[in-house]
């Protein structure tokens, strides 16, 4: 038996104009609706500040349960909330955007923490493509293809399958294109500059672009797409596999097929319930839960099949 219980989640819901409907259909996060982009699983940002849904905490929001009980976090020093993780539908496309890097948004965005994330792919159509990354060569040669407006050419494309996961560093431009659902990982931040938006208009006016930004953050030359990608459909059942390890965070791929024990021996252990049903313990869990499993749970005991993403802060926190 466990001295913690699991810290299961509410999850947040947003609206976007090119999100799908998989969350309600396919995950139950709402009785219906549409245009439903993201499900916020696991956040303590203010723009989506997730409820603890069962237990001594329930109601109250995880951003309240990581001030006043740091010690199921290990005690770590991050004055927020450190990570966000969210599930994606995306039916229509997104616009391409790149972001700061810490120094940059510290000087130019108040303050704020500048983003890396990942992207564990859940699923996705049948030879689709991710844009990763940029052609140009220089930074003067950026610039030139932005302000000409030559976006197809300066964008790169790499395709994509089900269960392929990348980094995305600060600096690298990048979309998920329609179709595809996936699981971010990302810093608690929301600091995004809009890149291009394939010159699509919402009432009846372009959305802005970020230009001089983006070309001051975008690394050059940018080889983010032979870089932190992984595909991890191979990936042995019953064992933790780090898909990355960075500053920021540490992600984790997890299959079950029957049973399986290990320790949670991180400050805590944040897990989204990707596919199938079991149980934790006793708990039963199914796809579409998200839940922190915290400082001194101890032994965590699975059954059942399921498939898991799971995070903790980075090795340096
Ligand atoms: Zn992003």
């Amino acid at each position: 038996m466990s001295e913690q219980n699991i810290i299961a989640l509410e999850p947040v819901i947003k609206e976007n104009i090119w999100g799908g409907n998989r969350l309600v259909t396919e995950f139950h996060y709402l009785e219906e609706g549409s245009g439903l982009g993201e499900c916020w699983g696991i956040s303590a940002h203010p723009h989506g500040d997730c409820r603890i849904a069962e237990g001594t905490y329930q109601g109250k929001t995880l951003s309240w349960l990581y001030q006043e009980h740091r010690e199921l976090f290990g005690d770590i020093k991050s004055p927020e909330f450190p990570l966000l993780v969210k599930i994606i539908d995306a039916k229509d496309k997104l616009s391409i955007q790149v972001h700061p890097d810490d120094a940059y948004a510290k000087e130019h965005e108040n303050g704020s923490l500048g983003k890396t994330e990942c992207w564990y792919v859940m699923d996705c159509p049948e030879h689709a493509e991710l844009i990763i990354g940029h052609n140009a060569k220089t930074r003067q040669e950026l610039a030139e293809m932005v302000h000409a407006g030559r976006y197809e050419e300066l964008i790169r494309r790499i395709p994509v399958k089900k269960g392929d996961f990348v980094q995305i560093v600060p600096g690298t431009i990048h979309a998920i294109t329609p179709g595809m659902l996936i699981l971010e990982t990302q810093q608690s931040s929301d600091v995004t500059y809009r890149v291009y938006d394939y010159g699509r208009l919402l009432n009846g006016k372009p959305r802005e672009i970020h230009v001089e930004q983006s070309i001051a953050v975008t690394n050059v030359p940018d080889e983010a797409d032979k870089k932190g990608f992984i595909h991890t459909q191979g990936l042995c059942p019953n064992k933790l596999h780090e898909l990355i390890s960075c500053e920021y965070y540490r992600v984790f791929k997890l299959n079950i097929e029957g049973s399986f024990t290990m320790d949670q021996s991180y400050p805590f252990l944040l897990v989204s319930v990707l596919d199938g049903e079991g149980k934790l313990g006793e708990r039963v869990i199914r796809k579409g839960e998200h839940f922190i499993l915290p400082a001194g749970f101890g032994k965590v005991a699975f059954t059942g099949k399921m498939e898991f993403i799971l995070s903790t802060v980075g090795c340096e926190k």
